[in-house]
């Protein structure tokens, strides 16, 4: 029976490029695998579907449920993060780059896993280490998984080994310039043509308690805050209902992931106080924060701080 290799629900980049890598090199090494995902193709996200179509990759089948089957799991370990009936699968290898989840098994297996930022990292050590040439569609694939995983070196989880794998991967993959294609999949993953205003808010946003007071703080993501352009009066309505109901403030992050900062669209009873809260002052309803990036390392324990939580 073959080896179906796969990644966590709701596959990002890494889960199914790393899927098809590690069933490469399973291939290349005799043993018969094939790479699979926990979606359909159709369903995939934005920018894995652009990073297969980049580098001509066909995407992995969807495999829902685990009963019967061998598997091996790439980019995660947790039962909770896999197909159905994972657990009395037969699970055959793990190849990975966070905290160890709970599976279990009844016999030994091969079990790789590395503090870096990207599995895709630790699976072009893994070729080299047996002597295997990585094809160059691949490598582009993991090429595009590190870009993606380390936010193109700037996350904080990237490391040296990371930086090395790109190195390595983009002379495979014959790509010049990695710059540009962690551009092209950013455009693809921070896509808001066509998407209602209110789900736009609503992508990443949550609710927070602030000293009895509700407020929202919403992030987008984006390139450059020209994407947003179209949809900038939409969204400040979109908020302005949000608000209404019942909320003393509500925060839109548009995040610049290329020049690094925010501008922060406010809405609140209390303007002074968000003023206060980031050092800044308003122009109209938004201020540009420089180096803000995290909602949950940066924004919020700001806004605690100003409320006195
Ligand atoms: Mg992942
Ligand atoms: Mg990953
Ligand atoms: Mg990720």
């Amino acid at each position: 029976m073959a080896i179906s290799v796969v990644g966590h629900a709701n596959p990002d980049t890494d889960s199914v490029t790393s899927a098809i890598a590690l069933a490469t090199l399973l291939n290349a090494q005799g043993m018969e695998a094939k790479a699979c995902m926990q979606i359909g193709a159709a369903d995939l996200n934005p920018e894995s579907k652009t990073v297969l179509k980049r580098f001509g990759l066909a995407a992995p089948e969807q495999l829902m449920d685990a009963a019967g089957k061998k598997i091996a799991l790439v980019d995660f370990s947790d039962l909770a993060q896999g197909p159905a009936n994972l657990a009395s699968a037969e699970l055959v290898a793990i190849v990975d780059h966070h905290k160890i989840g709970d599976v279990t098994t009844n016999n030994p297996i091969l079990f790789r896993a590395e503090p870096v930022g990207c599995t895709g990292t630790v699976l072009n050590k893994m070729f080299k280490e047996a002597g295997v040439a990585i094809p160059k569609d691949v490598a582009g694939g993991m090429l595009a998984a590190i870009l993606s995983d380390t936010v193109n070196f700037k996350s904080p989880t990237c490391t040296e080994d990371d930086k090395a794998a790109v190195k390595d991967l983009k002379s495979v993959a014959g790509v010049t310039d990695t710059e540009e294609l962690f551009m092209e999949m950013l455009k693809a993953k921070s896509a808001v043509d066509g998407v209602p205003a209110k789900d736009l808010l609503f992508r990443d946003y949550k609710d927070f308690d602030m000293k009895g007071q509700k407020v929202g703080v919403g992030q987008l993501e984006l390139a450059t805050l020209d994407q947003v352009a179209n949809v900038r009066q939409a969204l400040v309505e979109a908020m302005e209902a949000v608000k209404k109901d019942g909320r003393h403030s509500v925060l839109l992050m548009l995040t610049d992931v290329v020049k690094e900062g925010t501008e922060l669209v406010v809405l609140s009873d209390d303007p002074a106080l968000i003023e206060k809260a980031f050092d800044g002052k308003l122009s109209g309803n938004s201020m540009w924060i420089p180096g803000m990036m995290s909602r949950k390392k940066q924004t919020v324990p700001n806004l605690q701080k100003a409320f006195g939580c």
